[in-house]
């Protein structure tokens, strides 16, 4: 059997074109984005306003989604989970939810695997695999937002259809939130800008009002410094956050942790940076996880303050995260407040990032997309 097309693959200006090449009327359009978007259903045939020829002709070509859980943990203090989402060709992908603050934040993944290498990130170990398409993006969010707002996975048979004018929330989901979700950040496994289509219409049906409808603000997409990418994120002319994996001032130290730094050097990847601060408005964050003896020096802290002096942005200090495989430590915390301090004293806007989720290997740089490690843990 063909291998139906995921609906959630689809932009909305392809699934118009579709359905009126189908000689559906325009309202359809809003029912069924809204079905996938705001009910957030897994199945065709909950949508249940479409004529049962149309839900068929949809069947018969495409599935909402082609995307499963495979397993499911949840951290020690409660507050992050971990899903391993089995794709339609048996790869798969980890997606970390976040719930802090009153912000709850998914952190996707955009590829399987990676091919950048960073020296201390589990992800690049076995190399890149795939990307992921625009469906394959969102369904992680979904996947989260319907377990946010105590929805399950399968038909809820006492919902009642939306009409035209009722919000299918308005209905189906009593005690929770309409949006769930509040922060939706590209820091999972890949590399974003490597994949850029993708990302870009997936941020494109996460943010349009009529069905998810995440504010471009609450969107933030991490890169290892794909300078051609930054740029043409830039020229969408969006105020989508930006934050770069810098992890060193120097291009000496730089190449080795961040290879990609051989390819786009500091000097290139700063002045993109700033073009898209000037574009967007918007402050960039600079990513920095502290590895003990490696980047963490004073001197190191003197020559980041130089490199991003008087740019609008904030410095994100992470100590790193132990990877299996990989020799190297965090930063033992004096050093790390010591360098935060001197970041600050210089005129750098700098903050600690405490590490989430790495008992269950959620934290930055931990995602591996393998099932090797853990227990089954799927359950609503
Ligand atoms: N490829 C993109 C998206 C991944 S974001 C990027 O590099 O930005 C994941 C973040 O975790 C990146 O900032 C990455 O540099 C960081 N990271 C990787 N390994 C880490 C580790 N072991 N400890 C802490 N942070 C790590």
């Amino acid at each position: 059997m063909a291998q139906k097309r995921a609906l959630l693959d689809l932009s909305k200006e392809e699934l118009a074109e579709l359905l009126a090449a189908w000689g559906q009327p325009r309202y359809r359009l809003n029912q069924i984005w809204r079905w996938l978007y705001v009910s957030m259903v897994s199945e065709i045939d909950q949508m249940r306003n479409l004529p049962a020829a149309l839900r068929t002709q949809l069947g018969g070509q495409f599935v909402v989604t082609s995307v499963s859980p495979l397993r499911r943990q949840r951290s020690a203090d409660g507050h992050t989970e971990k899903v391993l989402l089995e794709l339609a060709d048996g790869q798969a992908v980890e997606t970390v939810l976040m719930d802090y603050d009153g912000r709850r934040t998914v952190c996707v993944s955009s590829q399987v695997g990676c091919a950048l290498h960073c020296a201390f990130c589990a992800t690049g170990l076995g190399g890149w695999n795939r990307n992921l398409s625009a469906g394959e993006i969102v369904e992680q969010v979904l996947y989260f937002a319907r377990l946010s707002r105590g929805g399950s996975r399968t038909a809820p048979t006492e919902r009642t259809a939306p009409t035209e004018r009722t919000a299918p929330t308005e209905r189906t989901a009593p005690a929770a939130p309409a949006q769930p979700i509040t922060h939706v950040v590209y820091m999972g496994m890949g590399e974003p800008f490597l994949n850029y289509e993708a990302v870009r219409q997936s941020i494109a049906i996460l943010n349009d009002p009529e069905g998810f409808a995440l504010g471009v603000r609450r969107v933030t997409v991490s890169t290892a410094g794909i300078v051609p990418g930054i740029e043409r994120l830039g020229r969408e002319g969006l105020p989508i956050g930006l934050a770069v994996s810098l992890h060193a001032p120097t291009d000496e130290l730089r190449n080795r942790l961040v290879p990609v730094n051989r390819k786009y050097p500091l000097a290139q990847l700063i002045a993109a940076c700033q073009a898209y601060i000037e574009r967007t408005h918007r402050r960039v964050t600079f990513e920095y996880a502290l590895i003990d003896g490696v980047n963490d020096a004073p001197a190191h802290a003197d020559a980041l303050a130089r490199l991003l002096g008087g740019m609008l942005c904030h410095v994100n200090l992470i100590p790193v995260n132990p990877v299996a495989d990989l020799p190297y430590l965090p930063s033992p915390q004096e050093r790390v407040v010591a360098f935060e301090g001197r970041l600050r004293e210089r005129g750098i806007n700098a903050t600690l990032r405490v590490s989430r989720g790495a008992d269950i290997q959620a934290g930055c740089g931990q995602l591996r997309g393998s099932p090797r490690e853990c227990e089954t843990l799927v359950s609503a």
